[in-house]
């Protein structure tokens, strides 16, 4: 065991908490909190308590804001007809680096998993649908190219195709078992490019 004082240990136990941070990682960020000089330090505090005080979901798309409306859909030159569904709000982040994308999202919240438990009712597809009416021409299906994002695109292409409306499939330039996050904007625009009907 490392002999921290509890508050140094604490703060490192929090880094380490954080996606993709181990403990060496955790400990190099504590100690260069430490480092700081105390503003810094207490911009740093105050920036995670405003962003989560402030920000919530999108009313219609589930992306995050901080106002009722995100700013993709109250964007007006965004084309409201062509909505592309994703599974997390990251993956928003990622498609909008490409530029390609004019249309709006969706974010699900998650993706069909029957392993974990995960159905259709546990993920944002009921608010999917509602959105859907004669104004919509496409629904674009982004998620994830590997089992869970291919199960939830089989299941709302299936829903959604009675209904008349394209249903597209981004397709080629992603590897399967790619995730959209770690997507270069080239590979993605491809992806984009040639989604195909489903
Ligand atoms: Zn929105």
């Amino acid at each position: 065991m490392e002999s921290y004082s509890a508050p140094i240990a604490n703060l490192i136990e929090e880094f380490e908490k954080l996606p993709g941070i181990g403990h060496k990682t955790a400990c190099r960020l504590a100690f260069y909190v430490l480092n700081e000089t105390p503003e810094e330090a207490k911009k740093f505090a105050e920036a995670i308590n405003i962003a989560k005080d402030k920000i919530k979901f999108c009313t219609v798309c589930g992306n995050l804001t901080d106002s009722e409306l995100c700013p993709i859909c109250s964007n007006s030159k965004r084309d409201q007809s062509i909505i592309c569904v994703v599974s997390d709000v990251k993956d928003i982040m990622a498609m909008e680096k490409t530029h390609e994308f004019k249309g709006v999202y969706h974010v699900l919240q998650g993706a069909i998993s029957p392993v974990n438990g995960i159905g259709p009712e546990d993920i944002r597809i009921r608010e999917l649908i509602s959105r859907l009416n004669e104004n919509v021409s496409e629904v674009i299906l982004a998620t994830n190219l590997n089992v869970e994002g291919e199960a939830t695109a089989m299941y709302i292409s299936r829903l959604i195709k009675p209904m008349g409306i394209k249903v597209t499939r981004i397709a080629h330039g992603i590897p399967v078992g790619g995730d959209l996050e770690y997507t270069d904007e080239v590979t993605l625009s491809m992806a984009l490019e040639g989604r195909r009907e489903l």
